[in-house]
Parts: C-alpha cells; sequence; structure tokens
C-alpha cells in the first residue's frame, strides 16, 4: 500500500453527501483515511460512502468511507453518532464541519425561523461537532478542526443570516485554536468564494437565473474570471488537516478565485 498523507486517519466530514463535502471526503478517502460522512440526508450519505470506497484509487490508498445519519444541529445526536463512529473507528483525528444552508432574504423580510436555522446548522452544528471530537482528539494528543467559513462572512446583501453565521465561525477557529492549541489540535477554517454546487444552483432558481448565467456573472466578477470547484476547496481542506500545515493555526483561509 502507497503512503500517503492520511494513512490510517479516522475523520469525519459533516454535510458530505454531496457538494464540497463529498469532495473533501473523497480526498481524504484517496489519500488513506477512513472517512465518516455524517449528513442530514442519511441515505445519500450511504449512497456516496459507497461509491467513494468502491474508487479503485481509494481502495489502492487503504481508504474508506461510511455513510451515517444525523442532524448536526441535535445535540444529542451529535453526541451519540460521534461516540458511535469513534468507537467503530477507534478513534477520531481529524473533523470538518462543513454542514450548511442557506435561507435568503433581505432583513426587512427575513423570519426568525430562517434566522435561527441558518445559524444553528452554520454555526452552532460547529460548536456541537467540535466539543464532541474534542473528547476523542484531546484524549490522543492529537487533532485537527477545518471548518467552513465563507467570503459572505465579510458582508453580502440577503444574507445577514447566513453572513452572522459564516463570520462567527471565524471568531469560533480563533478561540478553539486557543483553547485547544496545548493539546496538539489546530483548528483552522476555509472561507471559500463562488462555488458550483448545489448550493449555488439553488441560489440561482431563486434569482430566477439559469445556473449557467448565474456562474457566468460570478465568474466575470472574479480576477480568475472562472467559479470554484468543491475539489479545489477539498484540496485546501486537506492541506490544513495534513502535517504540511502542521504549524498553522487560527487561520481564516479565502480559497476565491483572488475576489477582494
Ligand atoms: P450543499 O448544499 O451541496 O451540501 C451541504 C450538505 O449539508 C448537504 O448534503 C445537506 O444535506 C447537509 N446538511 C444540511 N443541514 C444539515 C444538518 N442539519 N445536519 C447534517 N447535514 C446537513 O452545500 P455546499 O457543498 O455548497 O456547501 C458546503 C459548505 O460550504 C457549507 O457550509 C457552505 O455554507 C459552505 N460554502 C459554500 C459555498 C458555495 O459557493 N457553494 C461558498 C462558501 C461556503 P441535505 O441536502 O439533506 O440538506
Amino acid at each position: 500500500m502507497m503512503s500517503t498523507r492520511f494513512n490510517g486517519k479516522r475523520v469525519i466530514v459533516t454535510g458530505g453527501a454531496q457538494g464540497i463535502g463529498a469532495a473533501t471526503a473523497r480526498q481524504f478517502a484517496v489519500e488513506g483515511a477512513s472517512v465518516a460522512i455524517v449528513d442530514l440526508n442519511g441515505s445519500q450519505a450511504v449512497k456516496t460512502a459507497a461509491e467513494i470506497s468502491n474508487a479503485p484509487e481509494v481502495i489502492a490508498a487503504g481508504g474508506s468511507a461510511r455513510g451515517w445519519s444525523c442532524d448536526v444541529t441535535d445535540e444529542g445526536a451529535v453526541h451519540d453518532t460521534f461516540t458511535q463512529i469513534a468507537g467503530v473507528h477507534r478513534g477520531l483525528e481529524i473533523l470538518v464541519n462543513n454542514a450548511g444552508i442557506t435561507r435568503d432574504n433581505m432583513l426587512f423580510k427575513m423570519s426568525i425561523a430562517d434566522w435561527q436555522a441558518v445559524l444553528d446548522t452554520n454555526l452552532t452544528s460547529a460548536y456541537l461537532c467540535s466539543r464532541a471530537a474534542q473528547t476523542h482528539m484531546v484524549k490522543a494528543g492529537y487533532g485537527k478542526i477545518v471548518s467552513l467559513s465563507s467570503r459572505s462572512a465579510l458582508g453580502n446583501a440577503g444574507q445577514a443570516n447566513y453572513a452572522a453565521a459564516k463570520a462567527g465561525i471565524q471568531g469560533l477557529t480563533s478561540t478553539l485554536a486557543l483553547e485547544l492549541g496545548r493539546f496538539n489540535i489546530n483548528v483552522n477554517a476555509v472561507a471559500p468564494g463562488y462555488i458550483a454546487t448545489s448550493m449555488t444552483a439553488a441560489t440561482a432558481d431563486r434569482l430566477g437565473s439559469t445556473f449557467e448565467e448565474h456562474q457566468h456573472a460570478a465568474a466575470a466578477r472574479t480576477p480568475l474570471k472562472r467559479v470554484g470547484q468543491p475539489e479545489e476547496v477539498a484540496s485546501v481542506i486537506a492541506f490544513l488537516a495534513s502535517e504540511d500545515a502542521s504549524y498553522v493555526s487560527g487561520q481564516t483561509l479565502y480559497i476565491n478565485g483572488g475576489a477582494r
């Protein structure tokens, strides 16, 4: 078996059934990790995990993936699922807090339900999952946590809830880096710009554009003149979770094609 960056590492990727999370789960598995894909959509998580596990390059690297159904906004479900996963895998070294949703609207039309759902799914989930994961990481004296912020953390009209949650991720990240550093746990975040996934497809639909038109407009605003792909976020998450970034902690890395 070839030697890779994540041989024998145990990884949880939340919201990994599709999009950036699925690409991230695949990246870890291709580099030899055992990956738990935790998603609200349990059947899609199982399907994605099977596709990853059966890929020849994953088999060659000794990696694997398994799907788990869990609502990461539910404190009890997170505790039980993480305990079960760490039991099955006999440990947990890497957590990627990726699950997220949007419920866009201008402030005067934004309901408390949409505000709360976005805060719960994008921010509170990262607190719950990081808290559940650190138990295993502290015990092992080793861990990596990478969370999904967004370029929207800098402000984006129509996304007060999402921008607040994603800015919150940056504060959570720098604080957890301070608290967990002495246990040899690195905590970082990535802040993608426009990435072509179901999330951005749904935004296009809501605005009455085709996905192609929407991507074209986003590409025109971006110095690299194209939108990003899930794999281009996954590779940076893997870098931050690897020993290549062993002295990086408390940082948020923007992945946005050079946009200011
Ligand atoms: P997708 O919508 O494609 O994937 C998100 C996944 O999270 C889905 O599988 C979804 O399941 C799951 N999920 C949602 N709520 C929960 C929950 N409560 N518990 C468990 N899983 C849940 O999104 P992307 O891949 O585009 O986004 C991934 C992350 O990257 C998000 O945090 C997003 O905010 C962030 N991001 C994305 C950008 C983009 O341009 N795409 C830009 C910047 C940041 P289900 O389908 O069942 O809802």
